[in-house]
């Protein structure tokens, strides 16, 4: 599903995946999450310096969806 974050697919596959989303609970769990870490992740970058500790618990939240 990384591709259909990073918006790099066509009009078709973007179809079908968010088709697979409506139904799939799996992936549209792993999608909202993403979605959430995002927003975490441009507060923490906004807020300067980054402590050690945030980027290490950033890095192993990320490692599962890579
Ligand atoms: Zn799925």
């Amino acid at each position: 599903m990384q591709p259909y974050m990073d918006r790099v697919l066509t009009d078709a596959e973007r179809g079908e995946a968010e088709a697979h989303l409506d139904e799939c609970a799996y992936c549209r769990k792993r999608y909202r999450f993403e979605e959430t870490l995002r927003v975490f992740v441009q507060q923490a970058v906004a807020a300067e310096p980054m402590p050690v500790e945030l980027k290490r618990k950033l890095s192993e939240l990320r490692t599962p969806l890579q």
